[in-house]
């Protein structure tokens, strides 16, 4: 991979001690005009890996492209071991039309991968981010947020321990070092899934991993648009992942103590009404406390969710109201602390 040759993207080189930034087209809008994303490279003076860098995959995901932003811009090519490859925005209709999913096929461009050269809008651009670029990186840093939710702001490792680069990938996410990380192959998570039980397979961090390059997904806190504290850890742990692959200068910065969970259960509401959060989010809540209360608009209590077993708030609305069977919160469970 990495070696005395320019770092190159289609058109895009970046040489030596070089940054390089620029668009490649990954489609063609309805007016014929080229769909082009922008693309950073770069190739530092020393030998070292090549790390791969997307945001915004999930079109409205604004904290990641503020995360490479800064990243592309503190990085010193002088300094750097190895070479960087940022996509800073990966789902080009999506962002445009301020979605998650690509409005052209309606699909989520991170249940597509690998992609499919001949497929439907989504499939094709993946497909090119997979051959062009995924394929020839050591490791990957997918950067997302969980939506527009505040959450804990974790790393997610999407590959089982039984499945290959498991361990690796558990290190990135443990030197990553946001204090909170999610050690599951994740298919059960969202009610949508439940009916594709192959969702964690067609993610890009399942696939990359499984196939030779180690990928991580930091799941920063959400927001509507860009939030400092969210940015922030975002650099934060991707600079961390950096120095643990000795790619720049330093040891990580890592807690004392993280948390590992196995399972992220949704709190769906039972009654409609105005929601009251009974614990701070993060919090460890033990079982038979109230997480959660919901109230009609003259403030009478109509329900309590109320913890059935031992659980840490790891994601909550980002409205105070909710309907019958509204998504409410996220809780994690099987908590372990590593040091
Ligand atoms: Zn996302």
């Amino acid at each position: 991979m990495p070696d005395d040759e320019s770092l190159k993207v289609r058109e895009l080189r970046a040489n030596s001690g070089q940054k390089k930034f620029g668009w490649i087209k990954v489609a063609e809008m309805q007016d014929s005009r080229p769909a082009e994303i922008p693309v950073a490279l770069i190739k530092g003076r020393k030998q070292g890996p090549r790390v791969y860098l997307q945001a915004a995959i999930d079109g409205d995901e604004l904290n990641p492209i503020g995360v490479i932003r800064r990243i592309i811009t503190r990085i010193d090519p002088g300094q750097l071991s190895g070479e960087i490859v940022a996509v800073i925005l990966a789902n080009f209709f999506g962002f445009h039309w301020n979605e998650p999913w690509n409005p052209i096929d309606k699909l989520s461009m991170n249940r597509v991968w690998p992609g499919r050269a001949d497929g439907s809008s989504s499939e094709r651009i993946v497909d090119q981010l997979w051959k062009e670029i995924v394929i020839h990186s050591n490791y990957a840093i997918d950067i997302h947020q969980t939506g527009i939710s505040p959450s804990v702001g974790s790393v997610y490792v999407r590959v089982g321990k039984d499945e290959p680069n498991h361990d690796v990938a558990f290190e990135m996410a443990r030197v990553f070092g946001s204090g909170h990380i999610l050690d599951e192959k994740e298919s059960k998570i969202y009610a949508s899934d439940s009916f594709n039980p192959k969702s964690a397979e067609t993610k890009l961090s399942w696939q990359a991993t499984v196939r030779g390059t180690p990928t991580i997904t930091p799941e920063l806190s959400g927001s509507f648009g860009w939030v400092e504290g969210s940015i922030q850890k975002g650099v934060h742990g991707v600079e961390n992942v950096l120095k643990h692959l000795k790619m720049i200068p330093g040891d990580p910065e890592i807690p004392k103590r993280q948390y590992v969970v196995r399972h992220l259960k949704n709190l769906l509401a039972n009654r409609g009404g105005f929601i009251e959060f009974k614990q701070e989010l993060g919090s460890i809540i033990d079982a038979g406390n109230t997480i959660v209360e919901v109230s009609d608009p003259f403030g009478q209590v109509l329900d309590s969710v109320v913890a059935k077993e031992k659980c840490l708030l790891w994601r909550i609305s980002e409205y105070p109201m909710v309907s019958t069977g509204q998504y409410v919160a996220t809780i994690a469970t099987e908590i372990e602390e590593i040091a």
